[in-house]
């Protein structure tokens, strides 16, 4: 894309509102480029979309950016952090890297799955086996929840108190089954719903159980009732089977999920288009129905970028003319961005979308005083820590010879007690919880590192569907050439697949093809098994009732 004043942008003064209604379209297709990077079956397809400009460099962002870049469409993406891969990045300190949670990289949509060993290639795609358990009152359960294993853990008399219990719920279920309480105290019995959903659900959202709608139990822990774990567990081999590649293994790629990012970074560069670090999309001006300039600004302070929040300092505006703007940046963000401003309902529906955020300690320790697990939950009230991961059990290059690093895992609100704690005092946190856990006795702790993510959760209160619904439709015929993608893009609780998926569906609707983004999403089952429809760009199969999340009763 040219700058406007011919020397790669148009400088603005902070108070110019001036509008640029002129687009700049030299970012045609660059067939021979395209053809080195990706090969030859991959030609343009119908006439261009004309300039294309993107904001994140995260699963979403670069999928756009990759699939333009097939078609020969140079573009340029905005990332205000200084790294690539949003939320999916691998976080490198001192030679240890981490992940923001525990990547997997798994997906029932066959073309995410192909544009994932396309841009990594099969060597640095790692299939590894995946153990995870969780931790209460001292001992570890299998997860997914196996009754044989929950059984031996339990011992003979709380067994017993648990089948009581069951039966109990089933002779006098609950009459409201619309709190994720209800649903999963009728699904396993209240004692079993105590000691392996309320604790660790309740850290993740920051709501009591009992404000936390069933949509949540009844889509994620769906195949879960404690009927089917019996049924399961005395033979149905043949269903086992089905579930156990997804549950038993994923893929990872070797130094993390950064690296996929990475890659697909350096291959839309590659490319001709560009990947502007440290630049924030601030401002989107419209004019005639439709958005038509960019404003960006570049972020001056890369530490606070990190947590994102980027800075505003008095640096210069950068404008930029386009055709067509495929977002994935907080939806809230985006609404407040334009400029002439939407209506005021808009904005307050905008305003109300809330997030939950995303602090992990990462404690490096030697190999043998870790454990097998790639993660533990915990579900105990006596810490704050909601799960633990062992990146050396996700890849031996996460680490160092010898040792390995656990990220303990906090929830948070942006601005809370925990987010604003000094690091050295989160690590000393941390050090204390593992010790009262009986995991890791805190002199063996060598070295402590911490990392704040805001927003990686969009949460799904009361009434969030129906400010979803204002913008949406507000955006569609405002700026119909706006397009959200992504998770936080979109206020959807989607992993790296949905997220990119959304992308390449909006990529085939700038050549012509119909697709609802919007209908994008997980299937009930789809995180712990193989069963069920499949999302894919087909058209037919992408529509899903929504992705297991916990929706507030009250806020
Ligand atoms: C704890 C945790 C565990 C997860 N585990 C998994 C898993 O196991 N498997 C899986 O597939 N997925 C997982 N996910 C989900 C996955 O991280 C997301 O689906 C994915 O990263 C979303 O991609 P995205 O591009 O939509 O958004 P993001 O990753 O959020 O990227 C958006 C980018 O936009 C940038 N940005 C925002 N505002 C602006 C602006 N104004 N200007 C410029 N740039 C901007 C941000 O800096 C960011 O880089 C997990 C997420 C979390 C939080």
């Amino acid at each position: 894309m040219a700058p406007e004043d011919g020397s790669g942008s148009r400088v603005l003064g902070h108070n110019d509102a001036g509008l640029v209604a002129a687009h700049e379209s030299d970012s045609g297709p660059n067939p021979s480029l395209a053809t080195a990077v990706f090969g030859d079956g991959q030609a343009p397809a119908g006439p261009g979309p004309g300039t294309v400009v993107i904001v994140g460099a995260g699963p979403a962002g670069l999928t756009a950016a990759y699939e333009l870049s097939k078609r020969g469409v140079i573009c340029t993406v905005f990332e205000m952090d200084t790294v690539v891969g949003g939320l999916s990045r691998t976080v490198e300190r001192q030679g240890w890297r981490f992940d923001i949670g525990g990547h997997r990289f798994f997906t029932k949509v066959p073309e995410v799955e192909s544009l994932w060993r396309e841009i990594l290639g099969p060597e640095d795609f790692l299939r590894r086996r995946r153990l995870s358990r969780i931790y209460y009152e001292g001992t570890y359960f299998d997860y997914p929840i196996r009754l044989g294993n929950a059984l031996r853990g339990l011992g003979p008399v709380e067994s017993v108190r648990c089948g009581l219990s069951f039966l109990w719920v089933r002779l006098h279920p609950p009459k409201n089954l619309d709190t994720f309480e209800t649903w999963t105290a009728r699904a396993f019995g209240w004692r079993l719903y105590r000691k392996f959903f309320k604790t660790y659900t309740e850290k993740i959202w920051g709501i009591p159980a009992e404000g936390i709608r069933a949509d949540w139990a009844s889509q994620r822990i769906k195949s879960l009732t404690l009927g089917k774990a019996i049924s399961n567990a005395f033979g149905a081999q043949r269903h086992r089977s089905q579930v156990t590649s997804l549950i038993d293994e994923f893929h990872y790629p070797r130094l993390g999920p950064g690296m996929m990012w990475e890659r697909a970074h350096e291959l839309v560069e590659a490319q001709g288009s560009k990947v502007l670090l440290g630049t924030r999309l601030e401002t989107i001006r419209r004019h005639g129905g439709r958005a038509v300039e960019a404003v960006t600004r570049p972020v001056t302070d890369p530490a606070n970028a990190e947590a994102r929040g980027g800075s505003r300092t008095a640096t210069p505006l950068t404008c930029w003319a386009f055709d067509h703007l495929i977002s994935s940046m907080p939806l809230s963000e985006l609404v407040l961005a334009m400029d002439p401003p939407a209506p005021t309902e808009v904005v307050e529906a905008a305003r109300a979308l809330r997030y939950r955020d995303f602090l992990t300690v990462a404690l490096v320790l030697p190999v043998e005083r870790g454990f097998p697990d790639n993660w533990i939950y915990v579900h105990s009230d006596k810490v704050r820590v909601g799960r633990v991961q062992n990146y050396g059990s996700w890849s031996p290059e996460l680490v160092k010879h010898g040792r390995t690093c656990l990220g303990l895992e906090y929830f948070v609100f942006e601005g809370d007690k925990l987010w604003s704690m000094p690091d050295d005092d989160l690590v000393e946190l941390a050090k204390t919880e593992l010790e009262i856990l009986g995991l890791v006795r805190p002199g063996d702790v060598e070295q402590g590192y911490v990392v704040r993510m805001a927003k990686a959760y969009p949460v799904y209160d009361e009434g969030y569907k129906k400010k979803l619904e204002v913008i949406r439709d507000w955006l569609a015929a405002e700026v119909p050439n706006v397009h959200p993608v992504g998770r936080n893009g979109m206020h959807r609780y989607n992993n790296q697949d949905h997220s990119m998926l959304t992308a390449m569906l909006t990529v085939a609707t700038l050549y012509g093809e119909t697709f609802n983004t919007w209908d994008v999403n997980v299937e009930a089952d789809y995180h712990e098994q193989q069963v069920g429809r499949q999302p894919s760009r087909r058209g037919a199969e992408v529509t899903g009732a929504g992705r297991a999340v916990p929706t507030a009763v009250r806020s």
